[in-house]
């Protein structure tokens, strides 16, 4: 029995209606954070589905994180539609891929997936003799995955990093050769990496008029979600499946690119009503997610902001009830930090909010283990999503080495079920790990075993609740093995109940009732290699991001220093709006009267030196910098803020509020 469509159309403001209502043809919903783009879209589809103007599996729903995919398959489930295909970039190639890898590798099989490029990158700098550390390998990888999502060739890499003036790890002809030299090494291995996954599928589709018919015969109604990351490569790509037809719909918020350092850019999202004639635009300014207290914080974060998405910047207005005011907190360190942020969820769970309701947001991976600690040590469940250090553990690699082996025994014993015996065969090859699904460990190194461990169980039932064939271990093995492979690409960690620890980037499109944004320290948000303007104004997206994340609770807290002892010599972050900082602690930021009051006071005070933020100290006018920038500071960098400074201060356009100096 189908749902009724007039369902879907309740519980949506007007704007929310119109894109629902968007005759068929090009959409465009440009709004900020938590106003419903999501909800839109998904309500789009379903009501398509329900009045039967669309056949749900003629529609592909394309997103970037796996955990977003989910989520949109779920909320379509709600509205009671079935059958739409809703996956990732990365997802959605591989599986067209592997259904036309007969054709498009000309009958040999579909090469393995690479998962840790950094490996092969560093085995092809070696066998050119460039010498790199860690760190360099780390550059030259992303570097490389710039190059190729930019559909830059090897030979093409020099041209093209100039004209994007882009800070090469290494001479940019440097850069070529090993870049070259990694494309020979995975041809020789036999293997392809994620990006050339997207590629082979734009070239079996460009190249082959057959797949080309077939794909486009299969869908005809695209839905791109978090539209403003798309990079030329996935452009490229949805390109190649609308194959000139314009039933498409985007949705995205400008303030929220924030993989730009992989060639992702708003401009696509900006100039589509310019590519699509005729296309719908629609705008949402309500937020629905945030209390007026959040949504005024993330407003204050963004609206000093000069990236791209400047000019098409609308003003959040909050619908919800009022709620607690977000907290700024510093701590002398790290562990300090922690300690209070995991006794602040102890706290909550107390209360009766939900662990799966609480995230502790962070800028990098490495700040995972201190929280991890912390929780563990208070006893909070927490479960760690961000990809990288998941898939990187050890035991994850180890279990997934022997799915991989199990997958080819598999292929010889059909009978062997993926839910029982596979698993088992993995859980107890695993050696040490005393693994009972009743009794955790306590805490300590076994726990996270243990969690790794049972997240790959509940990923390995999800696979066999989404297709009972896959009970099968023949079919359910390389499709389990490929989506923990498309998983780790998409940053994606299976769900357990407990606190979430993420990275800002995997929270992307995620809601949560309390949330905290730890570590908003200078040299960490923005992150120390964040140099020039645009990149710091990435990282300023990054924490209106984190802000918006929200719905309640925030919390938002920094330390002086990394450890006990240590010199605290650290400053808050310099995005963090000066209305939040609290009062007396050195650097901190002051509230002006009112915003055009912070702006007038502001352009007659002498400016920092490095950031240009005005100064407003009476007794020490000849200060040249503020607290919140480094002493030592490079004359280029100096220079180019400088330049950028100016602008702004052209356009009367300095940031509203004034900092104290120490
Ligand atoms: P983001 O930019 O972070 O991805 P979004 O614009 O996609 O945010 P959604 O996730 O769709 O926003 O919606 C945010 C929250 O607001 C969700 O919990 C959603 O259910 C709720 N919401 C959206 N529209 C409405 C509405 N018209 N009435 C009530 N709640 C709504
Ligand atoms: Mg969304």
């Amino acid at each position: 029995r189908l749902a009724d469509p007039d369902a879907v159309l309740a519980g949506l403001d007007d704007e929310q209606r119109a894109a629902v209502l968007a005759p068929r043809g090009p959409v465009c919903i440009l709004a900020g954070a938590g106003t419903g783009k999501t909800r839109a879209i998904t309500h789009r589809i379903a009501h398509g589905v329900l009045t039967q103007a669309t056949a749900p599996n003629h529609v592909l729903a394309v997103t970037f994180t796996a955990r977003a995919a989910g989520e949109m398959r779920g909320r379509l489930r709600a509205l009671g539609v079935a059958g739409v295909q809703a996956r990732t970039f990365h997802a959605a190639a591989l599986r067209q891929l592997r259904y036309f890898a007969p054709r498009v590798f000309e009958g040999r099989a579909m090469p393995e997936l690479l998962e840790t490029k950094a490996r092969v990158v560093g085995q092809a700098a070696a066998r050119e003799q460039v010498k790199l550390d860690r760190t360099g390998v780390r550059d030259l990888t992303s570097e490389i995955e710039w190059a190729k999502s930019a559909l830059v060739e090897p030979d093409g890499y020099v041209t093209a990093a100039a004209e994007a003036s882009r800070e090469t790890p290494l001479p940019p002809d440097q850069v070529a050769v090993v870049f070259a030299g990694y494309e020979r090494l995975k041809r020789r291995m036999g293997v392809i990496d994620f990006e050339d996954l997207l590629r082979a599928t734009v070239w079996a589709i460009e190249d082959h008029r057959d797949v080309a018919d077939q794909i486009r015969a299969q869908y005809r109604h695209f839905v791109v979600d978090e539209y403003q990351d798309v990079n030329p490569l996935q452009q490229r790509l949805l390109e190649a499946w609308c194959g000139g037809r314009d039933d498409l719909t985007v949705v995205g918020d400008a303030s929220q690119t924030i993989y730009s350092f992989t060639g992702a850019s708003a401009q696509y999202l900006i100039d589509f009503p310019r590519r699509h004639r005729g296309a719908v635009v629609i705008r949402l300014e309500r937020d629905y997610r945030s209390t007026p207290q959040v949504v005024g914080l993330a407003n204050d974060v963004i609206a000093a902001g000069r990236g791209v998405e400047a000019s098409v910047r609308l003003q959040l207005v909050g619908q919800r009830a009022p709620g607690p005011k977000p907290r700024v907190s510093h701590y002398p360190d790290e562990p300090a930090e922690a300690a209070a942020v995991a006794a602040r969820c102890k706290e909550l769970l107390a209360s009766g909010v939900s662990a799966a309701e609480i995230a502790v947001l962070f800028r990098t991976n490495a700040q995972s283990e201190t929280y991890e600690q912390a929780l563990a040590d208070v006893g909070v469940p927490y479960v760690v999503r961000g990809g990288e250090r998941f898939f990187e553990r050890p035991e994850v690699r180890e279990a997934m080495m022997l799915l991989r082996g199990a997958t080819r025994a598999a292929e010889a014993d059909a009978a062997d079920g993926i839910g029982t015996t596979t698993v088992d065969a993995v859980i107890g090859a695993l050696s040490g790990l005393d693994w009972r699904p009743d009794k955790p460990p306590a805490g300590g190194a076994a726990r996270e075993r243990w969690e790794a461990l049972s997240a790959l169980l509940r990923l390995a039932e999800e696979t066999v609740a989404a297709d009972p064939a896959a009970a099968d271990a023949a079919v359910g093995m390389p499709r389990f093995v490929d989506e923990l492979a498309a998983r780790a690409s998409a940053q994606h960690v299976p769900t357990v109940e407990g606190v979430t620890l993420g990275s800002l980037h995997a929270a992307k499109g995620l809601e949560w009732d309390a949330v905290f944004l730890v570590g908003l320290a200078e040299g960490t948000l923005p992150i120390s290699f964040a140099k020039t303007p645009a990149q710091l104004e990435e990282e300023r997206r990054l924490l209106y991001v984190g802000v918006t994340r929200a719905r309640v609770h925030l919390w938002l807290s920094w330390a002086a220093a990394r450890s006990p002892g240590g010199r605290g010599s650290r400053r808050p972050c310099r995005f963090l709006p000066a209305v939040s900082l609290p009062a007396g602690v050195p650097g901190t930021a002051v509230a002006p009267a009112s915003k055009s009051a912070g702006r007038s006071t502001a352009r007659s005070l002498p400016t920092c030196r490095i950031c240009g933020v005005a100064l407003f100290d009476p007794t020490h006018r000849k200060l040249r910098r503020c607290s919140n920038c480094p002493a030592d500071y490079d004359e280029e960098l100096f220079e180019r803020l400088r330049t950028w400074r100016g602008a702004l201060a052209k356009e009367q356009k300095l940031p509203p509020y004034v900092v104290f100096t120490d």
